[in-house]
């Protein structure tokens, strides 16, 4: 008769091992499918939105528009704009020519004009991953070109309605966004700026 110390593992491990084949099988494709999932959108997780909220509140960015301060400002971000397009960035409204200022210390990597930012500036914070976007400006101010170091608060543009902005609604399109890649500036995973300036 054999004894119930050879008889446990001999009954238990068949279902034991039945079970863990039944979790690789189940929980396989779907962690798969998440992590892809995880992979390919381009809005941050929750928690991980919160995370990078949380690490920029702590940066002390400078609001960009000169004059003005974080009450004043209205949470733009998720509205819906032409062609099924979340907005993804606040729109700071101020007169034309007001000084656009760089948020905080970086390298400016590229001028671009678009039929929807028109003139605009990205700039790479000293961090290497964290970008931002300044569009809609009337023009670049003095000495600003790709590869030129700026400082925070120093005047890089003013304020215009270039773009695809109504004629004569001049502001400020201000955008954040974590890049995956550096050489990569027009991508990256957006982050509200309302909620950087907001409630720190
Ligand atoms: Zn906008």
């Amino acid at each position: 008769m054999p004894s119930p110390n050879r008889q446990y593992p001999a009954r238990k491990l068949p279902r034991a091992l039945a079970a863990l084949a039944a979790l690789a099988l189940t929980a396989a494709p779907v962690s798969a499918q998440r992590m892809a999932l995880l992979a390919t959108f381009p809005i941050p997780r929750r928690d991980e939105a919160r995370d990078i909220v949380d690490v920029l509140r702590s940066r002390n960015l400078l609001l960009p528009v000169e004059g003005l301060t974080a009450g004043q400002l209205h949470d733009t971000y998720n509205d819906a704009r032409s062609g099924g397009r979340v907005h993804d960035a606040i729109d700071i409204h101020a007169p034309r020519g007001t000084h656009v200022l760089a948020t905080t210390d970086g390298t400016i990597i590229k001028l671009h004009h678009s039929s929807l930012g028109g003139i605009t500036i990205y700039q790479l914070d000293d961090d290497g991953r964290t970008r931002y976007y300044y569009a809609h400006l009337d023009r670049y101010a003095d000495g600003i070109a790709e590869g030129v170091r700026v400082t925070r608060g120093q005047t890089i543009g003013y304020v215009g309605d270039t773009g695809n902005a109504a004629p004569g609604d001049t502001h400020l399109h201000f955008a954040i966004a974590i890049l995956s890649d550096a050489s990569r500036w027009w991508a990256g995973r957006n982050v509200n700026p309302y909620d950087v300036f907001h409630g720190r």
